[in-house]
């Protein structure tokens, strides 16, 4: 009898929770909360046709900056239950741990990922004795490959500096402005400008890119018509998602089309720069958002490589930013009740998606180190 009572008291109980008003989890703190107004569709994409060749000719790396498992599932419950990102078939985890600290910054975290191995926090492209290594941009240049950055900050910001820069320290921007003089890269998308054109050496920097033959240009409407070209879309670093559009996903496009002109293939880094930022901020809606504008990033190079048959496309993290955990929530209603336990980075692993030739060795447990080892025996550099 007592068996009898207790299961609808089970089920009144749960049916109770399930239904609840999601606002009592709140604690009053609206940046841990978020509620959809709406959902975009998850297209299915041939996974044999982005699968068809033998060989990547081409590798577009996505980074979300600060973006763990956590900031993944907000963004897929604040998408109705899909994303782009987790329709990828392939999919392991990433150790983000630094050569100096258990907890990374982006520096090291950018630069692991783009050289293959560990430094110290701060340094962008160099190792633990500073000494300059040569990054997985810029070997895919010396084999005649295109390069391509797109960033949502600054472009000489901790993360794409890391692809083309060698400094001690991060924080040295105009030094970093300097390097990308340097090298070949065939198209950037990024704020910025400032660390090219204010500079206290008095250096404009954008007059030395259009003489190395740079299309310079402030706006992603400029049509593009030449070979090369810089397009810097804020003086520092760009809006967030909400005030900034589609900048992400149209800069992919532009970027995707341009590189994909060279018969030799491309490298393409694309960063979703400011989902890191919602997470010091303890920003909940900003994180979503960030992660958001990434994953409709993501569904411009599906299209590319679904036609293409011979682009691998990676997206990763840096490291987890804000200690984010979810605490309730609806997939139905697109509704995310989080709490955050830190302003800072966390050491915690952070997800690899792949797609795309030789996307299945991107399966298992490894060091971020290893992402730059798998992108370079994927494009035979
Ligand atoms: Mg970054
Ligand atoms: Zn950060």
């Amino acid at each position: 009898m007592m068996k009898l009572l207790l299961i609808p008291l089970i089920l009144l109980y749960f049916s109770a929770f399930s239904q609840g008003d999601y606002k009592s989890f709140v604690n009053d703190k609206d940046n841990e909360y978020y509620q959809s107004q709406s959902f975009y569709p998850v297209k299915d994409f041939n996974i044999e046709a982005i699968c068809k060749g033998t060989k990547a000719k081409n590798v577009i790396l996505f980074i979300g900056d600060g973006m763990g498992t956590s900031q993944v599932y907000a963004a897929l419950t604040a998408n109705g239950g899909s994303l782009y990102m987790t329709s990828l078939k392939f999919s392991g985890f990433s150790k983000t741990n630094s050569g100096s600290d258990y907890v990374t910054d982006s520096g090291a975290g950018g630069t692991a990922i783009a050289c293959g191995k560990k430094t110290y926090n701060y340094a962008i492209g160099v190792d633990m004795d500073t000494v300059p290594m040569v990054s997985i941009l810029e070997l895919a240049e010396k084999k005649g490959l295109s390069t391509g950055m797109v960033a949502t900050a600054a472009i000489t910001h901790a993360t794409p500096a890391s692809f083309m820069a060698h400094n001690r320290d991060r924080n040295n921007y105009e030094e970093i402005a300097l390097d990308f003089l340097k090298t070949d890269i065939d198209i950037f998308i990024g704020g910025g400008r400032d660390h090219f054109a204010s500079r206290k050496d008095k250096r404009n920097l954008l007059d030395e890119l259009a003489k190395k033959g740079y299309q310079v240009c402030d706006s992603l409407n400029t049509s593009i018509s030449k070979d090369k070209v810089a397009v810097f879309t804020a003086s520092g670093h760009n809006p967030e998602a909400k005030y900034r559009k589609n900048m992400l996903p149209i800069a992919t496009q532009k970027a995707i089309d341009l590189l994909s002109k060279n018969k030799n293939g491309f490298f393409l880094m694309v960063e979703g720069s400011q989902i890191d930022w919602g997470g010091h901020d303890n920003d909940l809606p900003q994180v979503i958002e960030e992660t958001l504008d990434m994953d409709k990033a993501l569904a411009v190079a599906l299209e590319f490589a679904e036609k293409n048959g011979e682009t691998l496309i990676i997206v990763t993290a840096d490291h987890e930013c804000g200690g984010l955990s979810l605490k309730n929530g609806s997939l139905e209603k697109g509704i995310v009740v989080a709490e955050f336990s830190t302003l800072d980075h966390t050491s915690v692993m952070v997800p690899v998606f792949a797609i795309g030739p030789g996307a299945e060795k991107f399966t298992g447990v490894y060091e971020n180190t290893s992402i730059f080892d798998k992108m370079k025996v994927a494009l035979g550099l």
